[in-house]
């Protein structure tokens, strides 16, 4: 499903994020992403999200080689990719139901009850149908970010990527939040997680690639099927 091929990330003025970098990610596996600050984690995820491009090598997400990739199909391709960020980026002057449905609308899903419909459905199953009308503020961090996860599967996307999700969160906190993307994972969705929490990617069972200065240094599969 992802597929990274000698893939070399140089950032302006120089810096290698990411070196000759290879793996593969089969359709309906989920991996965790681990590695200290600065190691490439967050750089191989928006490289999958097409948020920047590789320096060198190819990229294949979902059978697209990301290099030939037509302007005009990004966002056939974003739409495939549910992204989840450690701040969440909840739009604070709108109200759950209103970020949640953004990437619909975004997406050209005009009528009202489609819209409803889908974005319940997505709060439902971030246990969080009920509070379409609260602001985020109103809301605590485990909320906010369960907000975040829901706004990100809201388009039923077969590829999650989920960028340090539990950072800001204490240790239950993020065990259940690691459990939603468990729950995405075996009905089929593809899900690669950047964190750095070694102790409960460990206790979760799931394979595990570690990154250092841009190179994959571990890459161990799970015993979580
Ligand atoms: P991680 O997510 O593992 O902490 P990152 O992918 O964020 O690592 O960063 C890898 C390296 O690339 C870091 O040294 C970082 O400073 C550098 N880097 C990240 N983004 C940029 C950028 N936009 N411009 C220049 N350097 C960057």
């Amino acid at each position: 499903m992802i597929r990274f091929e000698h893939v070399g990330k140089r950032y302006d003025g120089g810096f290698e994020a990411l070196r000759d970098l290879d793996f593969e990610l089969a359709r309906g596996e989920m991996a965790f992403l681990t590695g200290p600050s600065g190691a490439g984690k967050s750089t191989l995820l928006r490289l999958i999200a097409l948020l920047e491009r590789p320096s060198r090598g190819h990229i294949r997400v979902a059978d697209i080689d990301l290099s030939r990739l037509r302007r005009r199909h990004i966002p056939y391709l974003r739409r495939r990719v549910g992204m989840i960020f450690q701040d969440h980026l909840l739009l604070h002057d709108r109200t759950v139901f209103d970020n949640v449905a953004l990437p619909l609308i975004i997406n050209g899903v005009v009528d009202h009850r489609d819209v409803s419909r889908r974005v319940r459905a997505a709060l439902d199953k971030v246990g969080l149908l009920g509070r379409e009308k609260y602001f985020p503020v109103t809301l605590s961090g485990g909320e906010q970010q369960r907000v975040g996860i829901a706004r990100a599967v809201v388009t039923r996307p077969p590829i999650l990527l989920a960028d340090e999700p539990t950072g800001n969160l204490d240790p239950a906190l993020s065990a259940e939040i690691m459990q939603l993307f468990v729950e995405f994972n075996r009905v089929g969705v593809t899900t690669l997680i950047a964190s750095h929490d070694l102790a409960l990617v460990g206790s979760l069972g799931f394979r595990r690639i570690g990154l250092e200065d841009g190179r994959v240094v571990i890459d161990h599969a799970g015993v979580a099927a």
